[in-house]
């Protein structure tokens, strides 16, 4: 008998490769590529740190309140936590305990399985339809839950509202998660149903659209009564989840919207225009309303295209999985490094 035997074993997510390469061009990992808002750094510099002496504020009152009054909801509907990959986890920890399976598109964000597994609930995947598109009716089977991402990632596919509602209403009895991860960039929120639906939570994140992934925040917007059931979850497992100078700066960060509505439309105005370009070299892709594009080449394979970059310090995200292995995820930089990507696709191209 070996301890090992004891084990959970987990099979883990496999987070995109964090390269520090003097020269490269990293888009494989969604950030943004514009710095935190100025108010961010200043604050940093500005404050007095002998306060990380105490322990933080557990209910991280400064950054609820804020992320309260800029959505216009109570402070008693949002929750906080460690990116949103930590929201995530402590919502399917919370609200996905009835024993039936979760359901979730077979094209998604590709920690939902991992999250599945490690908290014991059994899931099933619905197929997207071959626009990419999620079948509204799969989601009208007996579930336990329904999560997905809108904008999807991969694909940056939106789903209506209408959409989004048709599920709600389908599963009054379940809880519905929007993973709203790239809504900023374009895309149409499920907040306003809120009033309407209880069992919807909406999940956000500082990673992408306010250029904080380092610092690790990210919130979700749901009933008192939801967010009252996800605090009893924190706090029998970790009260101080959320540093305090994360709090400090993500509230900082919700100050300063004209700042956020800058970098966000940049982010907007380059992929459009990398979407025609991309177009003319004989790529295809769904209609991205993330920060980032799914294509695909009808030539060269992806993995081949994949590879060549990377040799090229051009950092993309590729997947050898099925239905996507000939598609390559590329995060929407800033104009000279999308220009850069497009001169090297160009040459590329015209030689293969
Ligand atoms: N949801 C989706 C759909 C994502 O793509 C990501 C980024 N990997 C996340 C959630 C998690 O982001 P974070 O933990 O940085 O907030």
């Amino acid at each position: 008998m070996s301890w090992e035997q004891n084990v959970r074993r987990a099979e883990p997510y496999v987070a995109g490769e964090q390269p520090r390469r003097p020269n490269m061009i990293k888009l494989n990992t969604n950030e943004c590529p514009y710095p935190p808002a100025p108010g961010v750094g200043k604050l940093a510099a500005e404050t007095d740190w002998s306060a990380l002496r105490l322990y933080p504020d557990p209910d991280t009152t400064v950054l609820v309140k804020a992320l309260a009054e800029y959505y216009g909801v109570d402070r008693e509907q949002v929750f906080v936590g460690v990116g949103s990959d930590d929201v995530l986890s402590m919502a399917f920890m919370t609200f996905f305990h009835s024993g039936k399976p979760i359901l979730f598109p077979d094209v998604t964000y590709s920690f939902y399985d991992v999250w599945a597994s490690l908290h014991g609930i059994p899931y099933k995947t619905c197929a997207l339809d071959e626009n990419w598109h999620i079948r509204p009716e799969d989601y009208r089977q007996p579930n336990g839950g329904v999560i997905f991402p809108n904008p999807n990632a991969p694909t940056g596919l939106m789903e209506s509202l209408e959409t989004v509602e048709g599920i709600l209403l389908a599963n009054r009895d379940a809880v519905v998660i929007v993973d709203e991860a790239y809504v900023d960039f374009g895309g149409v929120s499920a907040l306003s149903l809120l009033e309407k639906y209880d069992n919807l939570l909406v999940v956000r994140t500082f990673s992408k659209s306010r250029a904080m992934a380092g610092m690790r925040i990210g919130f979700c917007i749901g009933s008192a009564k939801m967010i009252g059931y996800l605090n009893d979850v924190k706090f029998s497992f970790n009260s101080y989840t959320m540093n305090l100078p994360a709090q400090l700066m993500g509230a900082a960060a919700v100050k300063e919207d004209a700042y956020f509505k800058e970098i966000t439309g940049k982010i907007i105005a380059t992929r459009e225009r990398v979407k025609g370009e991309l177009g003319k070299l004989g790529f295809s892709f769904p209609d991205s309303m993330g920060n980032f594009l799914f294509a695909t080449h009808e030539r060269i394979p992806a993995e081949q295209l994949f590879q060549a970059l990377r040799e090229a310090d051009i950092y993309v995200r590729y997947w050898k999985k099925p239905r996507i292995s000939e598609y390559l995820r590329i995060t929407v930089g800033t104009d000279r490094e999308m220009d850069a990507l497009l001169a090297f696709l160009r040459e590329y191209v015209e030689k293969h």
